[in-house]
């Protein structure tokens, strides 16, 4: 995450976090005579808190997420998928890890006593969507990460999940009047305001629903959904923390480590969430133990060229087709598909290394500084030979290998790529010759003297 991004995700959020504002006064869902504004500047402390916190957190997520899967970690690392795809099952599966750290937070005593601080609003708006504890900004991103990295998102899926669900949340608590029909429409897929706003009910069948954070659909999966027209009639807070004095931002911060005996805070008994626990932590070991895959995207982004998995051999296979030239063998002219292809396979070895193995189909003129490309990227040449009797112009077969980090393997199959892409651009046949005058007809090397000289 670059300080560009960074600066944009928090101007994002800000101007966001504006507009909303100026809409709660202009549609206000709830009517503002009703309302206290005491909570105004706890919120905003504990606002500023979260987006630092959070911020943070994203950068160091991030090198870690990008280091896990250059040694190709995680379940989907070494795989080539999509970017939409990718996006798509990843965003629902960090919505899946949200969902449930916020049903954990629910459920297990001590979450409970830090979750408390984001119910104990008694008013809603823009300013209660950060209204957050830090301990529970490092539960929301330990569950979120555990995904991430178990998964082997690239880090740019990650930051898109968290940036959308930082503005959805925004969206969810601002005090702005949403068209009921409009909002139960959206519910079928996303967490509405409304939706939201259920959760923040002072009575606790209504407070342990609608958990979901993006996706509305965990709820109704895992039927701890409520229908968005409650909204209007729940009413916002915790029993046991409207006193101004349980509202400052010192109360506030203090609020998990307290033993309050308020209604609140003993009204949620650990359930079976330990073997939730240990079953969460079980599939994450289980994806953490695929061992290291092969990160095919960069292959393919470094090489620029096109692969295919087989799984059977685990082995990631990129193809160059010889289309820049025509090959004659015996007068006819040869199809690239017909053993004209150049090819490099790649499979994940042992210390993160990887390994390829290749044939490079090339022409006269590109055989040495092919070579030289590959000596000089660390890869070996193993064969040159060729395949075909009166073939015109000649070609040659390269046979490559390597153990090396597959980014090295993959730049330096690219190098020798670019090299005959850079002598053909210059003519599409070889020329006849080295280029250099031909050699007298006569020589002063006889065999006489060149046998002497080898003596
Ligand atoms: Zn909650
Ligand atoms: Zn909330």
């Amino acid at each position: 995450m670059t300080a560009d991004t960074v600066l944009g995700n928090v101007a994002a959020l800000s101007t966001a976090m504006a507009a909303l504002a100026i809409l709660e006064s202009v549609t206000p869902f709830r009517p503002k005579d009703a309302w206290r504004r005491g909570h105004l500047a706890a919120n905003l402390g504990l606002n500023a808190s979260t987006v630092a916190l959070n911020l943070v957190l994203g950068i160091g997520g991030a090198i870690v997420s990008e280091a896990l899967r250059g040694h190709g970690l995680g379940l989907l690392a070494g795989r080539a998928i999509p970017a939409l795809a990718l996006v798509v099952v990843g965003i629902v599966c960090l919505d899946l890890a949200t969902y449930l750290a916020h049903w954990l937070m629910h459920r297990v005593p001590a979450f409970w006593r830090v979750h408390r601080v984001h119910h104990s609003d008694p008013l809603v708006d823009v300013t209660t969507a950060y209204r957050q504890h830090p301990l529970e900004g490092l539960i929301r991103f330990a569950f979120i990460m555990a995904a991430a990295w178990a998964l082997g998102l690239p880090a740019a899926v990650v930051a898109l999940y968290r940036l959308v669900s930082a503005l959805n949340a925004l969206l969810e608590h601002a005090n702005v009047k949403l068209w009921q029909p409009l909002d139960g429409l959206l519910s079928l897929a996303l967490v509405t305001p409304n939706m939201h706003k259920v959760h923040h009910s002072r009575a606790q069948r209504e407070t342990d629903s609608n958990y979901g954070n993006i996706l509305s659909m965990f709820d109704r999966l895992f039927r701890t959904f409520t229908p968005t027209v409650r909204a209007p009639h729940v009413e916002y807070g915790l029993d046991g923390y409207d006193t101004v004095d349980a509202q400052r931002f010192a109360s506030l911060m203090a609020l998990p480590f307290e033993t309050v005996a308020a209604a609140g805070s003993s009204r949620h008994p650990g359930r079976k969430w330990t073997a939730t626990l240990v079953l969460l932590a079980a599939s994450c070991g289980t994806a953490l133990a695929q061992g290291p895959k092969l990160d095919t995207a960069r292959i393919q982004e470094i090489t620029g060229l096109q692969g295919a998995f087989n799984e059977e051999e685990g082995v990631f296979k990129v193809t160059s087709p010889r289309i820049d030239t025509t090959v004659l063998v015996d007068g006819w002219a040869m199809p690239p598909f017909m053993g004209l292809t150049s090819w490099a396979s790649f499979q994940s070895g042992a210390g993160g290394k990887a390994m390829v193995m290749g044939d490079l189909v090339l022409l006269q003129d590109e055989v040495n500084p092919v070579m030289s490309a590959l000596l000089d990227a660390g890869l070996e040449v193993t064969a040159l030979h060729n395949h075909f009797f009166f073939d015109d112009p000649k070609v040659y077969f390269m046979h490559i290998g390597g153990e090396a980090p597959v980014e090295q393997l993959s730049r330096g199959v690219r190098r020798a790529l670019d090299t005959v892409k850079e002598i053909r651009a210059k003519g599409s046949n070889p020329p006849s010759g080295f280029g250099t005058p031909p050699l007298p007809a006569t020589s002063a090397v006889t065999g006489k003297r060149s046998k002497r000289h080898w003596a």
